[in-house]
């Protein structure tokens, strides 16, 4: 069975990336393709071809990262903000397609999967991921396997309020981590300060070299990430939290503050026990998970005596 391999894809909303992956998280094959979002049709051949372009002889699953609402228990999208995904039986098309068997997840997880199996949570048996990109994934592995909720959907850190009443978020309500420390939050907070054009990227660029506004902006992002962390560790006491995604790079412009909100916030004994760790994955951590919960659907229907 260690022939055995499982195709993974990331569905992003600007890149499909996929790859055939051994269980170990090892890449040993790779292809990116644009997204198409024209339709959801279009971006199923999108998904298709890429798939198809990796299918050997030894692949005996497939495995998908979604940037979507998702119930695993059916297979199915049930909505989406960043691809044409929605009200759609994901997981019987697919297998239908290719006659293996597939597995979906959201993407959030799927990262958060990676980082535990083969990166920064390597060994850890309770794990929170977040992902700060456009908006903020997360993940999470409580008790040594992944945590999902009763339909898969579990895990919206991002969506989690730490100002009631406050900022606008991306799925309509107000207050979200998500509207504070995002990389898209940091984007407008760079425009709101240095013009339009001036983005998270440019933010961290300033820091560096000493602009007292950048660091300032920043301290403000890292304190906000810190209280969500800390909100965090009072509910589920992870012994590692991993920070990734693109925004991840401020690194220590954000973790700092982050640190000492969080110290503040949390609790004891959780406060000393969860390290704040940045991922190792890079952005094929998604894939890679999106394999990884391929290889966790064959053991799930093949338990071992
Ligand atoms: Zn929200």
């Amino acid at each position: 069975v260690s022939e055995a391999r499982v195709v993974g894809v990331d569905v992003g909303g600007t890149k499909i990336l996929a790859g055939l992956v051994t269980e170990d998280g090892t890449i040993e094959a790779l292809r990116e393709a644009r997204t198409p979002q024209e339709s959801q049709d279009a971006l199923l051949r999108g998904v298709e071809e890429t798939v198809e372009s990796l299918i050997d002889d030894r692949v005996v699953a497939l495995g998908f990262g979604i940037p979507s609402r998702i119930d695993q228990r059916h297979g199915v999208v049930i909505g989406s903000v960043n691809v044409p995904l929605a009200g759609f039986r994901f997981r019987d098309h697919i297998e239908q397609r290719f006659g293996l068997p597939a597995q979906i997840d959201n993407d959030g997880n799927t990262a958060a999967i990676a980082e535990w199996t083969c990166g920064a949570a390597r060994g850890a048996t309770d794990v929170v991921m977040l992902t700060l990109g456009t908006g903020v994934g997360a993940g999470l592995v409580l008790d040594g396997r992944p945590y999902r909720g009763f339909l898969g959907g579990a895990a919206e850190i991002g969506h989690m309020v730490i100002a009631q009443g406050g900022r606008l978020c991306g799925c309509g309500r107000r207050g979200h981590l998500e509207a504070y420390v995002s990389g898209g939050a940091a984007d407008r907070a760079a425009a709101e300060a240095f013009g339009p054009g001036a983005d998270a990227v440019h933010l961290v660029q300033l820091a560096d070299e000493g602009d007292a506004t950048a660091i300032a902006l920043l301290t403000e992002i890292g304190h906000s990430l810190g209280v969500g962390l800390g909100s965090i560790v009072n509910v589920l006491e992870p012994e590692v939290i991993v920070i990734g995604g693109g925004f991840a790079a401020a690194g220590e412009w954000l973790l700092g503050p982050a640190r000492e909100a969080f110290a503040r916030e949390a609790l004891d004994p959780g406060r000393d026990i969860a390290r704040i760790a940045l991922a190792e994955l890079g952005p094929a951590a998604g894939m890679v998970g999106a394999a990884l919960v391929g290889y966790e659907l064959l053991h799930a229907a093949a338990p071992r005596a």
